[in-house]
């Protein structure tokens, strides 16, 4: 587990790069905004500890930019004590969890042993889930509410291409790519009928038809 370790004060940072790597952690230090950003790009972490106080750019600004290129990687915010507006701020910016200064070590491990958990589950994961429409493409299994479809191959590929892009219009012409390679023999209603076979077995409604466009799956919820 990597943890991108962001605080200028070196005292602190030394101590508590000492105890992440004690438990297992490997450790990148930034000392300021800027370079938290650069190291976060060549090193991918799995976790970031984020003090807001910071010369450059500040806690907030980082945070904001991760968010804003839509790194989902969860961020521990160090923060103040008492600081009620620091901490709702970061939190409404997207930070996972966070902890005021001084804090004790065992709690700080704790609650990076808690986010890294839930790292573990969105990684080790292969499923995609539409409403009540899940796709696992390490099994190559569907179900809707828990009910297992059996899916030709070509079928198989035409929704996990449209759930993969869930909230995005696919054309006929991207799935096509997507399911047949090249040279290879495609009917000139292949897609449509791959849909209508998808539409039998899935929730109604759950394939839209973009007249003249392609095909969608709505997010849910809109
Ligand atoms: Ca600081």
């Amino acid at each position: 587990m990597k943890v991108l370790l962001v605080e200028d004060n070196k005292d602190l940072s030394n101590a508590l790069s000492q105890a992440l790597v004690r438990e297992n952690f490997v450790v990148e230090c930034a000392y300021d905004g800027q370079s938290a950003l650069r190291y976060f790009d060549s090193l991918e972490p799995d976790l970031v500890i984020l003090d807001l106080g910071l010369p450059e750019i500040d806690g907030f600004g980082v945070l904001n930019h991760l968010r804003n290129q839509k790194h989902t990687t969860p961020v521990l915010i160090l923060t103040a004590r008492n600081a009620v507006d620091e901490k709702v701020k970061a939190l409404d910016l997207g930070a996972d969890d966070y902890l005021s200064k001084p804090f004790e070590m065992p709690e700080l491990l704790a609650r990076l042993r808690a986010l890294s958990r839930r790292v573990n589950l969105v990684s080790t994961s292969n499923e995609i889930v539409v409403g009540t429409v899940v796709l696992d493409s390490a099994t190559h299994e569907v179900a809707v509410d828990g009910v297992k479809l059996s899916l030709p191959k070509k079928e198989y590929m035409t929704l996990k291409v449209l759930m993969e892009g869930v909230g995005q219009v696919k054309t006929k012409q991207i799935l096509e790519s997507n399911l047949y390679s090249w040279g290879e023999e495609i009917g000139s209603n292949a897609i449509e009928v791959h849909i209508s076979n998808l539409r039998k077995k899935l929730p109604e409604g759950f394939i839209k038809t973009i007249r003249g466009v392609g095909y969608l799956i709505p997010k849910v919820g809109s």
